[in-house]
């Protein structure tokens, strides 16, 4: 495992895949300061102030790993972990992987591959939640882990990520399912899912399937698999 940290960076996320075709490998961590030019999905915006947590990983995909994707849960697992060793008992994760304290977001990932390389982006308020004006935000700091920085932050969870990476490679998805089944959103809570064709659909979490696609209980009786989408907790 390699940590660098810069003062900034545009993304971190663009700076480990810029090393990809230059060989790097896995482990390698990058933290910026601040970033210029933040990303999260579908091209929108990561505010980046300074004072907290901006850093990329990378991840060579092996023969025979589980389905990239659910590397978007096994993510959202080790933060969540990590979030746990300085503030136990807040956080909760809300599919796949923001980590939320009540209804605001600490922390938000981006994957993506190119190859067999994936990398993993991750955000984590620590000192300056942004002021949105479309959602709430929160940080380490407002629930009173004072004494978290972002290099302490990013030690603890590059072990941690470490560790599940190797978990999901030895025994597959399903002990990381458990684990996020425990750290997200209670079976029964209400959802709203805006999916990618534009339509909405709104039920009760029900399950995460084993390929990690949530399931929700419909107010007709049945239940929909969704792969992909915008989620919302009611
Ligand atoms: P969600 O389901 O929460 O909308 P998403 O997967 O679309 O998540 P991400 O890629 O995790 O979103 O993050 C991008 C969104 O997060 C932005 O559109 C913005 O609303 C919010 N955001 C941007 N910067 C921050 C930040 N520093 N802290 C918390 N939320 C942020």
């Amino acid at each position: 495992m390699e940590i660098r940290t810069v003062a900034q960076s545009v993304s971190t996320n663009a700076d480990i895949l810029a090393l990809v075709a230059d060989g790097a490998t896995e482990g390698l961590w990058l933290r910026a300061e601040m970033q210029a030019g933040g990303r999260g999905r579908l091209d929108r915006v990561w505010e980046s102030p300074p004072g907290n947590l901006y850093c990329s990983t990378l991840i060579r995909l092996q023969p025979g790993d589980p389905p990239p994707p659910t590397l978007a849960l096994v993510a959202g697992v080790a933060v969540w972990q990590a979030v746990e060793m300085v503030l136990p008992g807040k956080a909760r994760i809300k599919w796949p992987n923001d980590i939320l304290v009540g209804p605001a977001k600490l922390s938000g990932m981006l994957l993506e591959r190119t190859g067999n390389a994936v990398v993993l982006g991750i955000g984590l308020n620590i000192m300056a939640p942004p002021v949105l004006p479309d959602r709430a935000t929160t940080s380490l700091w407002a629930h009173g882990a004072v004494d978290t920085d972002a290099t302490s932050m990013l030690s603890t969870l590059a072990e941690i990520f470490a560790a599940r990476l190797s978990q999901w490679r030895t025994y597959g998805l399903d002990p990381i399912r458990t684990l996020w089944l425990k750290a997200a959103h209670a079976s029964g809570t209400a959802i709203r899912a805006h999916l990618p064709d534009g339509t909405e659909l709104s039920g009760h979490f029900a399950d995460l399937d084993a390929s990690g696609a949530l399931i929700l209980d419909l107010a007709d009786g049945t239940r929909r698999t969704i792969h992909a989408g915008d989620i919302f907790l009611l």
